[in-house]
């Protein structure tokens, strides 16, 4: 019991984000919240599905659990250009306007999240002439594919 405490703490963190949104635990949502925030990149409702099918959750299961913890801010919904929603644990406290910006590859489409990048006060300021920001995406060729050199 004493090799990993933080993963069973995790969950217990988990649990009680969903219990003080006011949404009861059940077993397929904290399977899901677990999923995403296990997740290094925000993913598909597909991509979620995929990693649950062997622990008997349905898609459709999995959407309708997707959609309430949106509902209860617990995760955030991004749209990055290819229609798709893809959905990240939000950090605790965190309000629609410190999100992150996401990097998407143009080659083979991965998503990062930009966690580190500041897109500062002066910086919204400046585009709060333009408009409300819902997304940040920052479009590129990642890592994996760039040519060797
Ligand atoms: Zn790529
Ligand atoms: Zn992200």
């Amino acid at each position: 019991m004493n090799s990993s405490p933080s993963p069973s703490r995790d969950v217990e963190r988990l649990k009680a984000r969903i219990r003080d949104a006011g949404l009861r635990c059940t077993a397929a949502r904290l399977a899901v919240l677990l999923v995403l925030s296990n997740a290094k990149s925000p993913l598909t409702h597909a991509e979620v599905a995929a990693l649950l099918i062997d622990r008997g959750i349905d898609k459709a299961t999995v959407f309708r659990n997707l959609v309430d913890l949106v509902d209860a801010e617990i995760l955030s919904r991004t749209e990055l250009g290819d229609h798709v929603w893809r959905f990240e644990v939000r950090l605790e406290g965190s309000n629609e306007n410190e999100q992150h910006p996401h990097f998407v590859c143009l080659d083979c489409g991965a998503v990062s999240c930009l966690s580190d990048l500041d897109f500062d006060a002066p910086s919204r300021l400046a585009t709060s002439r333009v408009g409300n920001i819902k997304e940040i995406l920052i479009k590129g060729v990642c890592v994996e594919c760039q040519p060797a050199s």
